[in-house]
């Protein structure tokens, strides 16, 4: 077995961070530049973005991600949903409200009631989830994952299926991995939740994912498995250095480009939310000016990784994001164990939502923003992970078939789940972006698919 070994130089960061802030600004305006022509930024060049307060610098970091998200991603946003299936959990994250010393009764989905999460989920019109669970070997063995994963894949409720299951776990085996593969893990997604390693160790009071190191290169492992979709995330405001997160995040990527020729398919951007029973006062919040730059900086340096965002964010802050550079969000979550079919039901929660509508409400609001809401999950079906993907998105041609999808995908959910009003709404909102299609095939392909869809057809994509 492959034994892998931390590639954060903490020294590094510290220094790279520090010799950044007398960046010029020539250097600055060169960088920029390279961002605006979609060649993405070495982690040197993200240094000397982070480090600069300057008005005029900030300003043009917003245009050129609110740019990047146009010419890239367009006007789609692909929705998800969170599935919890289990809380149980060994760990002592100080900052989850799952962590083992919080007191209540806790859950794992029987197979019957994952099928009834399910149901409400295909009615809801969701054709990806992000399935969460909590470590714990004994009571959330791989073996219960898989099973999970199976009785997902194979809930069929109407014209509702889900398409692909992104899996949300703790670090493990390449072994176990192996076996997510094989059963069809659309992306393994982890949270390294901070890169700077004292802060790790003492936000992680005690469990297994106390090891820095086993949880930093859980991706190694699962790339050594043949998951070729993986994605990242910090929780900001675990630590007191938000720059020093960002940095973490690019010499991740950089080294998962390096070592296995593909970085990550996704970047979630958590930040600090109030989980019952934690005491937040030792974290550093993150304003939303702050926040915003975040983002920014992130999509200038890694155009072509999806940036997601949860529930955690409010309807105002989501719109913002939308715009530079966010190109998934869940709607209608439940981040409760059981929580669809059981919402009242008083468990613990891993954290706070702060946007609380209905998927259909938000599904709608992105309509009204002028934006395509997509269920697409074209690319895990047709073989499109990994490098592959990654070919089709730096060539630009990713754009050719993401839109198509989009606007057949949410016809598709138009007509299942929509009222007449919706369905009005939803075809404005085609006729609209139908002519943002440039290839005259394509566009001909997909009016014609618009109406088979009308007949009944389903499932049809690019
Ligand atoms: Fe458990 Fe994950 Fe919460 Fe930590 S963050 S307590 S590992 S569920
Ligand atoms: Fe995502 Fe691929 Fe669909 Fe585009 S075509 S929305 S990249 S799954």
């Amino acid at each position: 077995m492959k034994e892998y070994g931390n590639f954060i130089d903490h020294q590094y960061v510290l220094d790279l961070l520090e010799h950044s802030k007398e960046t010029s600004d020539e250097k600055i305006s060169a960088i920029l530049d390279k961002a605006e022509r979609f060649d993405g930024l070495t982690p040197e060049e993200v240094a000397a973005l982070l480090t600069t307060d300057k008005k005029e610098h900030i300003q043009r970091i917003f245009k050129i991600a609110d740019k990047i998200k146009q010419h890239i991603y367009g006007d789609r946003i692909v929705m998800f949903a969170p599935l919890y299936v289990s809380d149980y959990c060994v760990n002592h994250c100080s900052y989850c409200g799952f962590n083992c010393k919080n007191k209540f009764q806790r859950t794992r989905l029987t197979m019957d009631e994952i099928r009834e999460e399910v149901k409400i989920l295909e009615a809801m019109g969701h054709k990806r989830l992000a399935l969460e669970a909590g470590e714990d070997p004994v009571n959330c063995s791989i073996d219960y994952i898989l099973e999970c994963m199976k009785t997902i894949y194979d809930m069929k409720s109407g014209n509702g299926e889900i398409r692909r299951v992104n899996v949300n776990i703790a670090s493990t085996t390449v072994e176990n991995y192996k076996k997510l593969k094989e059963i069809g893990i659309g992306t393994y997604i982890l949270f390294q939740e901070t890169y700077h390693k004292e802060t790790y160790e003492r936000v992680h009071i005690a469990g297994p994912k106390k090891n820095y190191e086993y949880h930093l290169t859980a991706f190694d492992r699962a790339m050594e498995a043949g998951i070729d979709d993986v994605g990242g995330g910090v929780l900001f405001g675990l630590s007191d250095d938000w720059r020093y997160e960002i940095l973490g995040l690019m010499l991740h990527n950089k080294h998962l480009e390096d070592t296995f020729g593909v970085g990550f398919h996704t970047i979630s951007v958590p930040r600090m939310c109030p989980a019952e029973g934690n005491d937040l006062s030792g974290f550093h919040p993150i304003d939303d000016a702050t926040f915003l730059r975040i983002v920014s900086i992130i999509r200038l340096a890694v155009p072509f990784t999806g940036i997601i965002i949860s529930t955690r964010e409010n309807s105002e802050m989501r719109k913002e994001l939308i715009r530079l550079g966010v190109s998934q969000m869940s709607g209608g979550s439940s981040v409760d164990v059981g929580g669809y079919s059981k919402r009242e039901r008083n468990t613990g929660s891993q954290f706070v939502t702060s946007d609380d509508r209905s998927a259909q409400d938000i599904i709608r609001w992105i309509m009204e923003e002028g934006m395509v809401p997509s269920f697409c999950t074209a690319c895990y079906r047709k073989g499109r992970t990994g490098d592959r993907f990654m070919e089709l998105a730096k060539s630009g041609n990713i754009k050719n078939v993401c839109l198509p999808n989009g606007l057949m995908t949410l016809k598709e959910y138009a007509l299942d789940y929509g009222d007449e009003q919706f369905q009005n709404l939803a075809n404005q909102v085609i006729e609209k972006h139908l002519p943002n299609i440039q290839n005259d095939k394509v566009r001909a392909l997909v009016t014609e698919n618009l109406k088979k869809l009308e007949q009944g057809q389903r499932d049809l994509f690019l």
